[in-house]
């Protein structure tokens, strides 16, 4: 059988060789189980005609999984101990470029552009670190990358937030702000067991297909994703009275109301039970009156 990082004794060896000490501030839970791994390449739609992207890659252990599936991985990495490590466990393969940078300050797009021809079918793949789960996910979705999705090891919790339906407990404004731009689906949830060490939450994998444009049309974005913010600040009110406290400097009860039936909605419902067509409505609605 092969030797693969991602299994326990591989990755404990390897541990041991180089003294490695995990920093937890970096989010570092690294995964042990090849199976699951091939499992994420498997969803994330990685073959040898498809590049990959890989966020933290740790002492490489999912990168050499995509080494071995894609044309070629490009892995970004904060951790500078981790790098002389990651020279020595990829040795093997010749279709990986390590890149020493926060992904949060990094020009990503720039990247893809020096190392994959352009047109190339691009997929970002990683086991994020949690703490930064909803900042990386929004960059990459915000910076429109040239890439086709986005498929990730994140906290359950999280991931069924990203993936919700209205009138559901995980439903709120990041499931909006993140449909905005891609179609979510938990494909599925993964056991503490395959991580070392093992992290306190439950994890679970999640596709993102970008979306070539928005599923509805807003005028204003920023408008849209703060009074979608507003009707979820207090999840047990009524949406009148969430828009009322977020606007109360700008618009008095019966404008907010006069609004509201414009836009066809009861304001006596939930934020919960608003699709993302009708906060779009409701968004525009707001914007007209200003104009
Ligand atoms: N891919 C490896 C695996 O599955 O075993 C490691 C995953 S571990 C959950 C997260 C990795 O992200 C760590 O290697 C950590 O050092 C790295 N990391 C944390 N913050 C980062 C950031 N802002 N930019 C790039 N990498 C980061």
């Amino acid at each position: 059988m092969t030797n693969y990082i991602a299994t326990p004794t591989r990755t404990k060896a390897i541990l041991n060789k180089y003294n490695f000490a995990f920093k937890k501030s970096l989010g570092q839970n690294f995964l042990i189980d090849v199976n699951i791994l091939q499992n994420i390449i498997k969803h994330a739609g990685i073959d040898k005609q498809t590049g990959a992207i890989e966020i933290g890659p740790g002492i490489g252990a999912l990168t050499e999984q995509l080494a071995i599936h894609a044309s070629k991985v490009v892995a970004f990495e904060i951790d500078q101990r981790l790098l002389p490590i990651l020279k020595d466990t990829l040795h093997d393969y010749s279709n990986i470029e390590i890149v020493h940078k926060d992904i949060l300050k990094a020009n990503v797009v720039e990247i893809i552009k020096e190392n994959f021809p352009s047109n190339h079918d691009i997929h970002v793949v990683a086991n994020l670190p949690y703490y930064i789960t909803t900042p990386i996910l929004m960059k990459l979705v915000r910076d429109k990358l040239p890439v086709s999705s986005i498929t990730v090891m994140i906290q359950k919790e999280v991931a069924e937030r990203m993936a919700a339906k209205p009138n559901t407990k995980s439903y709120g404004s990041l499931t909006i702000a993140l449909q905005y731009y891609t179609e979510a689906e938990v494909v599925m949830t993964v056991p503490k067991s395959v991580f070392m060490p093992q992290p306190n939450v439950d994890s679970a994998i999640l596709r993102l297909k970008l979306r070539e444009k928005p599923p509805v049309y807003v005028e204003d974005e920023d408008f849209f994703f703060n009074m979608v913010k507003a009707s979820f600040a207090q999840r047990r009110k009524t949406l009148q009275n969430n828009l009322k406290s977020y606007f109360k400097d700008r618009y008095d009860k019966e404008t907010i109301n006069v609004i509201l039936e414009k836009s066809g909605i009861d304001g006596q419902r939930r934020g919960e039970s608003l699709d993302m067509s009708e906060f779009a409505q409701l968004a525009n609605t707001f914007i007209k009156r200003e104009r």
